[in-house]
This record gives C-alpha cells, structure tokens and sequence, in this order.
C-alpha cells in the first residue's frame, strides 16, 4: 500500500483512496498537506480519488453525504453547520420570461449558515484545517468567502485573517467571529489583495489557505447533489466572480463519469453570468482566449459598483480552469448590467416571496443578476421550451441581520508592513 493514498473511513460501504497529484509532472503528493502547487514544479496540483464508488449518497441533510468523494480521511473532523444539501424549488411562472424553458432554483442562500453557497468551501476547508491540525489561516476574498471562513474558524475556535476590500465592508453581516478571528479592511484596487494576504501569511509564518484544488472539490458537491436530485437537467447556471462554483461543478462531474455513473453527454451545459462591470472573463472568452493576463482587466473600477462581491479578486489565476469547464460542457458565458437586472427582478422576487424564501437584496445582487442573464440567453435564443435550467441562488438569504460585524483595522498595503499589522491585530486580541 502506498503511505501517500489515504483510505477514507467510508460511511456508505465504499472504497476510496485518494491523494494529490501534480497536473503538469504527475508526481503524488499525500492528501496530509494542504500545499498551494507542486513541490517539483509548481504547476497546479488535483485531487485524485480511487477504488470502488456505488454514487449513493449517505442519510445526512449537508454536503457531507458525500463524503466519500470529499478531501477529508476522517469524517470525525467534519464541521457541517448545515451547509449544502440544499433543497431544489421549480418556478413554472417563470418560464414565460424564459421561452418556455423550466426554471428550478437551489437554495443554498436558503440553506447555508452565512447565506450563500461560499459556505460548502468553508465547511470543507476548515474541516481539513481540523484534520491537518492547521491554526494561524490567512485568506482574502471581496465578502462572502471570508465570512464563511470566519464562521467556520470562529466555531473552531482558530486564529484567522481576513483581508477584503474596504468597498465591500458593509457586506459583514450574519456571521460569527470570535475574539482571534481578525477582519483587516484593505484600501487599495482588488488585484492588490491577494498578493498582499500572501506576502502576510509568509513573513509572520502562518498559513495562506486554501489552494484553487482543494477549493474545487468543495463545489464539485454541486454536481453530486444534481446528478442525485435532478438528474435530467440541461443547464447549470451560475452568477460568477471568479468562476469557482462552475469549476467545482464540472469536476464533480468529471468524477461521477470516471466511477462509471453517468457518460459525458449526460453532463449539463454550463451557464456562467457576469455583471457587466466586472465581465472580464466574459470579454476573455468571447475573444476566444484560454488565458488571462493582468492587462486583461481594467485599471480601475467605478467606486459605485453594483454588486462589489462579483469583482474577482482573482479572475486571471481561475480562468484558464473556467475557461476549460466552459469548452468541455458545451458552456455559455454571458453579462448582464444594473437596468437589466432591476427590470427582470420583480416577477423573480415575488414569485419566491409567494413561496416564503426572502433574499437580502441590499446585500446582494447575485442571484437577480443571474436570473436577468438568463433572460438575455433566452432572448437570443440560446434557452427555450422544454429545456430544464438549474440556477444556483449564489446570495443571499438565511439570517436578516443589519448589524455590520466591525473590522479590527484598515490598511493601504502599498506601506502597511506585515508584521507591524500582526502585531497590532495580536495587541487587540489580548486586551
Ligand atoms: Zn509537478
């Protein structure tokens, strides 16, 4: 037996091993390290799961019920919190605005603790945090992902950092934070972030998580869940920033066919939508590019931005794999801009206000924008009658809070030294 596979303690009568593997040289890695690429090579590293997979998924009501085809060795170390397993709502109303097609909604805005489907990373990433036995988390994102971290740390009681833009602070509600996990509030252009929160996690020794691989795996969830609940589906939909619920999507998708569960051509096409000002990979992908470079997005964004958590704080490191994920399932990537959205978002509300399911439009836009999106595929014909239209509701719903969760301090990472901001955040915890 190789010591690098690790053999999962299956709940549902499986047999799976799994590891990483680097996708350029191959060489395997164990699954016990949480590593940003190949230690050889540096090229992106994939999760690789083995042996015997029935695709039935286990009794529980989140995401784990598949945990047979999840990253994590122990289900011991599982921290749920109820999110994934969400429930699918059909809209027939609605299929007049989309010439006929059938629209179903999944309702992880519903479902999820802090309200959006970022939760299912969340629930993974720091479910293999406990595993690997990893405190001192660094990450960055414009909003929801860092809340849901945040909520996963605060209930692990785990030291983290939080980096997002200082635009995006009135978006800190409706999560938990305890007294070691620090919101840091960044005033500078969005591509700035990432490699700040990096440069943070290196020189006060602590952990940047989590890599684009593991990330996917928590999303290809997406794809057990319809494949289990609404197998005959045509389209999946996803309002996208940077693209890694569809990634995670065909993944999984990618996984259902190499255990012999379903053939290629029962994979559904997927529809990514992009806010028109923030629609880089769109542009991207209509010039017919299979990668990004930075000059590839603009130089600066308006101030005002209609949905600030849909401004990618990442879109040239994700686009090659979306870019990919889009060819191989017959994909479609389209905008929409703000009037669109408020013209299509009444009969979309209401018709979920008829059924009790509220969505926290003052925080975000997200679902609206990809429901609009659709509208605009089913006008240029691209959707139609009989066609059966999955779309995620990215955000948010769940808990009403308007109370903003305050940020431990503000920085311009063009002069704030890493150190001297850990040492700030530190004094503050102890006082
Ligand atoms: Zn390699």
């Amino acid at each position: 037996m190789d010591a690098r596979k690790l053999r999962k303690t299956s709940e549902g009568g499986n047999a799976i091993e799994f590891y990483q593997r680097c996708t350029k040289c191959e060489a395997i890695e164990s699954a016990h390290r949480m590593i940003a690429a190949c230690p050889d090579c540096a090229a992106p590293l994939e999760f690789v799961f083995e042996g015997t997979y029935s695709g039935a998924p286990s009794d529980r009501d989140d995401l784990w019920k598949n945990f047979d085809l999840l990253p994590l060795e122990d289900s011991r170390n599982i921290v749920a919190l109820g999110a994934g397993g969400s429930p699918i709502l059909e809209l027939p109303e609605l299929g007049d605005a989309l010439g006929g097609a059938d629209l179903f909604l999944k309702l992880d805005s519903d479902k999820n603790p802090t309200g959006t489907f970022k939760d299912r990373e969340a629930s993974v990433i720091l479910s293999r945090c406990k595993e690997l036995g990893l405190d001192g988390l660094v990450f960055y994102s414009t909003a929801n992902t860092g809340r849901a971290y945040t909520h996963y740390a605060a209930e692990l009681g785990l030291t983290s950092y939080f980096f997002m833009p200082k635009q995006c602070e009135y978006k800190n509600t409706g999560f938990q934070k305890g007294p070691r996990n620090h919101l840091i509030l960044v005033d500078s252009h969005y591509p700035n972030i990432g490699p700040y929160a990096k440069r943070f996690a290196k020189e006060n020794g602590l952990h940047a998580i989590a890599p684009l691989h593991e990330r996917t795996e928590s999303y290809a969830t997406l794809a057990y869940e319809q494949f289990q609940e609404m197998p005959d589906c045509d389209f999946f939909v996803q309002t996208i920033a940077s693209g890694m619920g569809p990634i995670g999507f065909l993944r999984g998708h990618r996984n259902l066919i190499k255990f012999g569960l379903e053939e290629r051509r029962d994979v559904p096409r997927i529809v990514c939508v992009q806010s028109e000002q923030t629609n880089s990979m769109y542009v991207a992908y209509r010039a017919g590019k299979t990668e990004m470079t930075p000059d590839d997005l603009p130089s600066e964004f308006p101030d005002d931005l209609f949905e600030p958590t849909l401004n990618s704080t990442n879109p040239v490191h994700n686009y090659p794999a979306l870019c990919a994920s889009l060819r191989e399932s017959d994909g479609i990537i389209t905008d929409v801009g703000r009037a669109a959205v408020g013209q299509e978002s009444g009969r979309f509300l209401k018709a979920l206000a008829k059924r009790g399911i509220r969505f926290l439009v003052d925080q975000e836009q997200s679902t609206l924008i990809g429901f609009a999106g659709l509208v605009r595929l089913a006008a240029e014909g691209s959707i139609g009658r009989g066609d059966r239209v999955l779309l995620l509701a990215t955000g948010r719903g769940g808990t009403e809070s308007s109370e903003i969760v305050p940020a431990d301090l503000t920085i311009d990472p063009s002069t704030a030294d890493p150190v001297e901001v850990k040492r700030r955040l530190d004094v503050l915890t102890n006082e």
